[in-house]
């Protein structure tokens, strides 16, 4: 099975948790040919919001995302289809820690209009599975690396960053959920 490991960073203010108004700012994400095999391409691009364009300094402050990088960005419009050419037309099972990527990435479509993509109904919610694998609680991508004894690189709270932290986790994980013949096609919601 083939894997995309995706994060998104998205518009947001302290104290404020509301997936309607936030919108992607950036798409990170890496592809797994296999279960057990490390990333071999990866996607990464910001992307300009339009409903609320000015970033609140919390937001700036939590992912490092600069104005000047979202403001050069292209829309929603022009990065989700590229997006969708660069996972390419084989099968795949999208995979995120948590079910809040998925879920934006819906929100997003809806708000420009775009077609849902039924291949992303196909989604593994990593920090469930890994939970229950390792039988803990579900917790951050952060936490959960230091309990594994996994370094992280790059900046968290940066799609990119994020999504190849996430993807050592799922090496850990998807090759548990294939040999347990885990039910890929199931959509999940929390
Ligand atoms: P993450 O993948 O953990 O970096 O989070 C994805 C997005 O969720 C961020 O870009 C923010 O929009 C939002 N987010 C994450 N943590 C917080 C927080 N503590 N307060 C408000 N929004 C947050
Ligand atoms: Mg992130």
């Amino acid at each position: 099975m083939r894997y995309i490991v995706v994060d998104l960073e998205a518009t947001c203010w302290a104290n404020v948790r509301d997936r309607d108004r936030m919108e992607i700012i950036e798409i990170g994400a890496v592809e797994l040919l296999s279960a057990s095999e490390p990333y071999c391409r990866e996607f990464a691009q910001f992307v300009r919001p339009v409903a609320e364009p000015t970033l609140s300094d919390f937001c700036q402050q939590l992912t490092t995302i600069r104005q000047t990088q979202i403001d050069r960005a292209k829309s929603f419009v022009d990065v989700f289809p590229a997006f969708l050419n660069w996972i390419g037309s084989d099968p795949f099972a999208l995979c995120s820690w948590g079910a809040y990527d998925q879920s934006q990435f819906r929100v997003d479509c809806e708000r420009h209009q775009l077609p849902w993509p039924e291949s992303f109904d196909t989604h593994i919610n990593l920090k469930k599975e890994f939970a229950k694998v390792y039988q803990i609680k579900p917790k951050g991508m952060k936490e959960v690396m230091a309990h594994v004894g996994l370094q992280l690189i790059g900046t968290h709270h940066r799609g990119i960053d994020d999504a190849r932290n996430i993807s050592q986790l799922a090496n850990l994980v998807l090759p548990v959920l294939e040999s347990t013949n885990h039910n890929y096609l199931s959509t999940e919601s929390s």
